[in-house]
């Protein structure tokens, strides 16, 4: 069994997915947010800070998030 270290509290946690069961309905939360963010404002944002700001999301989440399966599409808005 792989254990993992959650990206959002540090815990170790042994389930799948990205962070720990702890914070997936909060991850699953942001995720969504930042996606409606970006379907709602694709042509204004220049930045993930900008994301950040506005939804209140911590930059680093929205790096993490670029690299969940299915967004590669937003990550070619921010490189
Ligand atoms: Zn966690």
């Amino acid at each position: 069994m792989e254990v993992k270290r959650c990206s959002r509290c540090g815990a170790f946690y042994t389930n799948q997915g990205y962070v720990c069961s702890k914070c997936t309905s909060k991850d699953n939360l942001e995720l969504s947010q930042f996606k409606n963010f970006v379907e709602e404002n694709c042509v204004e944002i220049s930045s993930l800070s900008q994301i950040a700001s506005e939804t209140g999301i911590s930059e680093k989440n929205l790096n993490r998030f670029l690299d969940y399966d299915g967004l590669e599409g937003y990550k070619k808005l921010f490189k």
